[in-house]
């Protein structure tokens, strides 16, 4: 039990979810934060009981509060399906909440993995994280297909407002095949341009962009376009000051560079690119467990939470009163990160002391061989790995953090 407790200034958005990271999330509150700090939260209940029961009027009004504090930090929520509705006797199948907050609040995801040293990535040379930011809005995510039946003219029209329409043929078929129109606005790439300079900044790492604009000369031209305007007209300055660089290469060369590099910039995606590569990182890097993830808006609200869902199939053997070893790392890394984020806003730098301390004590704990279950299948082997369930994991913690 700590002697003091540290005040959290302002208000901290509390956002609670579903399943077994809702379970968790009380534990990592009771063991980790409350005896040690005197906090105000700003508390909505997400989980999908209550959203149904509120007609999803609570995700709203938790975006809202979002904008008025701030900070903010989010348990994982379950976005419903067919199965669902029946399982919960939803109203209807309510929209995914993360979706609803990010369409509020214009924001930009970024992910980063935590690191240990008895956990190796699978990539050798890369020994700091790798952010990735994905732009999650357009290109083939919101595309319009065709499956060209046979011999026809395949066309891209554009219909200005009272002018007359631009037309380009893509193909004159001879036979079957397929089609696929896509779109990005100008308005949503410096939204996400925004978003990543924003929190490269705040991190005090590189920014990384590619794209493929030596082959699509108009489209993701485009995209390289905007990240230069906003980075010389906002950001230029600010980052040769801080000694960071942003630097933009092809695609391909960017890939091969992130291969080869030791890790610690943003790597900022197209949708399609930061869906796939942000996998690949997620599985170098051991579990998606040990994945962070934040929500950040072009206005200065931030929204922490863990890359991962609420582990359903851990907690249906939670309800048959068996016992679990699910991994609660990223959900208390959303805690602190939110707290970092608050102290620093607050000009308390005792909460961000906290948090880091806290934070070593959760990594140091790995790294003395207690870990959940999905952990020790990618540590490297030693006689002191243990594997413990899921509330001795916290409890461990809590030994082991200083008073
Ligand atoms: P999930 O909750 O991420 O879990 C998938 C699997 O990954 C688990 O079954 C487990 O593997 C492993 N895993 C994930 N987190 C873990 C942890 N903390 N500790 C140990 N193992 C962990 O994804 P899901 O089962 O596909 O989705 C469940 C629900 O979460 C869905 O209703 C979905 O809508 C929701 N979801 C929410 C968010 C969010 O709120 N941000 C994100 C994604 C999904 P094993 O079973 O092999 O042990
Ligand atoms: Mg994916």
């Amino acid at each position: 039990m700590a002697a003091k407790k540290w005040a959290v200034k302002t208000p901290l958005v509390e956002i609670d979810g579903d399943e077994m990271t809702r379970v968790m999330w009380q534990m990592v509150k009771d063991k980790l934060l409350f005896p040690y700090l005197d906090i105000k939260l700003e508390y909505y209940d997400l989980s999908l009981k209550h959203r149904d029961e509120t007609d999803d009027q609570i995700t709203v009004d938790a975006a809202e509060a979002i904008k008025k504090y701030g900070v903010a930090v989010k348990c994982a929520t379950i976005t419903p399906n067919k199965e669902r509705v029946k399982e919960y006797g939803l109203k209807q199948e309510w929209k995914s909440p993360n979706g609803t907050i990010r369409a509020i609040l214009d924001g930009t995801v970024f992910r980063a993995p935590i690191l240990v040293n008895n956990i190796k990535p699978s990539v050798r040379t890369w020994k700091k994280p790798i952010h990735i930011g994905r732009h999650a809005y357009g290109d083939v995510y919101r595309n319009q297909e065709i499956r060209v039946p046979g011999s026809g003219r395949g066309e891209l029209v554009y219909t200005p407002q009272g002018g007359a329409p631009i037309r380009l043929t893509i193909k004159d078929f001879e036979g079957a095949g397929v089609l696929q129109g896509i779109h990005n606005t100008d308005q949503s790439i410096s939204s996400f341009a925004r978003a990543c300079f924003t929190y490269a900044y705040d991190q005090k790492i590189d920014l990384w962009f590619g794209t493929k604009d030596t082959i699509s000369k108009t489209y993701d031209a485009q995209f390289r376009k905007i990240f230069d305007q906003e980075y010389q007209t906002n950001w230029q300055r600010k980052f040769v000051d801080a000694g960071l660089d942003f630097n933009f290469t092809l695609i391909d060369d960017t890939v091969a560079r992130i291969m080869r590099s030791e890790g610690g910039m943003l790597w900022a995606c197209k949708n399609y690119d930061g869906d796939v590569m942000s996998d690949m990182l997620g599985a170098a890097y051991g579990s998606l467990a040990m994945m962070t993830s934040v929500l950040v808006c072009p206005q200065g609200y931030f929204e922490y939470e863990a890359a991962h869902g609420t582990v359903q199939r851990h907690y249906q053997k939670h309800m048959q009163g068996e016992k679990t070893s699910t991994n609660s790392m990223a959900l208390i890394f959303a805690w602190t990160g939110a707290l970092k984020k608050r102290g620093e806003l607050d000009q308390t730098p005792e909460i961000v002391d906290f948090a880091r301390k806290l934070e070593q004590t959760a990594k140091q704990t790995i790294e003395s061989g207690i870990m959940t279950g999905d952990l020790l299948k990618v540590a490297e082997a030693a006689p002191s790995n243990k594997q413990v369930y899921t509330e001795e994991f916290i409890d461990a913690i809590a030994e082991n953090l200083p008073g």
